[in-house]
């Protein structure tokens, strides 16, 4: 079979040459991402995968993919929102994402900040490099992980894997979810409302996906009610914290710190190397702050991670295109 993969970035090619060699099919990659610019590429191919963020809205690429035999869109992600689902019913393709490809990446980039806030390296960083400051001052005695409650919002696939391994270190875990799950539960201690979270928990932690009931979760009566010294950790989506309002919470020391790979107004960001005018205002503020850690959405990026998006994504056409059925399958 003869797949072509857009968007590919350098760290997926040894993936995708690997599940090629282990398969005997041929893929081709191409570094930009679909556009109605380079849609003729597909014409001869059997099937197409897809990484991007902007949206594919232009009916003549939905068309031409028709027109080529093509049966099937697979993205390397979970999301698969750049995708006009209502074209591509019109145009008879399937779409399939990666709905899993390792939780416990993002789990794991969850604890990192966690750790780094806890331990409060960003103040002792601050004050060697800008005072020549290495005395061990009496406010910057941290606390051990296993003396801590740590609430986790959202126990899905991601939510789960951060309970099991704070459980692991020996912390309080408490969890705030929509739907228990019997697999994570023996990582939990205690099922709680949100405001019992907000009050007992030393380090909140976010695994919901935006929503219109998460948007803005976590907003300044939320800071309120957390305790003095609590971290707030988001891996999830930047909306689900109102950031304006996480900034004045930080500044007026309503909670002690904050990790976050994911900031509202990331998309004029989005693995980019932008001008510095273009960097958001909030996140120049927030990364001067050194209790608070800021990275570019990176959680899921480990190696495991890259490997499964790309192979499964292949598994994926692989199975559309020979008529199995796929576990990955949207259905819409
Ligand atoms: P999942 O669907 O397995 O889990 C989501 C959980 O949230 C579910 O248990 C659900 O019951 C719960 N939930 C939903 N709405 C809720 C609410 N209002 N209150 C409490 N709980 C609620 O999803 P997942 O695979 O664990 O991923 C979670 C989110 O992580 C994704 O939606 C995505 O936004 C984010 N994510 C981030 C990265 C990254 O690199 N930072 C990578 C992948 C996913």
């Amino acid at each position: 079979m003869k797949l072509i993969m857009f968007g590919v970035d350098d760290k997926e090619v040894p993936y995708a040459k690997e599940w090629a060699e282990k398969t005997g099919n041929e893929v081709k990659i191409v570094e930009d991402q679909l556009s109605s610019a380079n849609v003729d590429l597909v014409n001869g191919y059997d099937g197409i995968s897809v990484l991007q963020t902007s949206k594919i809205d232009d009916p003549a690429i939905y068309a031409k993919l028709k027109q080529f035999g093509i049966k099937q869109l697979s993205t390397r992600t979970a999301g698969y929102d750049m995708f006009d689902l209502d074209l591509a019913k019109k145009n008879g393709l399937k779409i399939t994402n990666v709905s899993i490809y390792s939780p416990r990446a993002i789990a794991e980039m969850g604890l990192t900040h966690a750790m780094y806030l806890l331990r409060k390296i960003g103040e002792f960083k601050q004050r060697m490099v800008n005072d020549a400051d290495f005395r061990w001052s009496k406010d910057l005695v941290s606390d051990e992980i296993y003396n801590q409650t740590v609430a986790i919002v959202g126990l899905g696939h991601i939510g789960g894997a951060t309970a099991q391994i704070y459980k692991a270190l020996g912390a309080r875990v408490i969890a705030v979810t929509r739907a228990t799950s019997v697999v994570y539960a023996p990582y939990v201690d205690e099922f709680v409302d949100l405001e019992t979270a907000l009050k007992e928990a030393d380090i909140i932690t976010l695994h919901v996906p935006l929503t219109s009931s998460t948007e803005n979760m976590f907003a300044a009566p939320q800071f309120k009610k957390m305790k003095n010294n609590a971290l707030l950790i988001n891996m999830a989506r930047g909306k689900v914290v109102n950031t304006a309002d996480l900034i004045d919470a930080l500044k007026n020391h309503e909670i002690g710190g904050a990790g976050l790979d994911t900031l509202g107004d990331e998309t004029t960001y989005f693995s980019k190397k932008v001008a510095p005018e273009d960097v958001p205002a909030d996140f120049k503020e927030l990364v001067k702050m050194p209790n608070v850690v800021v990275t570019p959405h990176v959680a899921f990026m480990t190696d495991t991670a890259v490997r499964n998006m790309v192979q499964v994504s292949l598994n994926n056409i692989v199975a559309i295109v020979e008529g199995k059925n796929v576990k990955n399958e949207v259905r819409f």
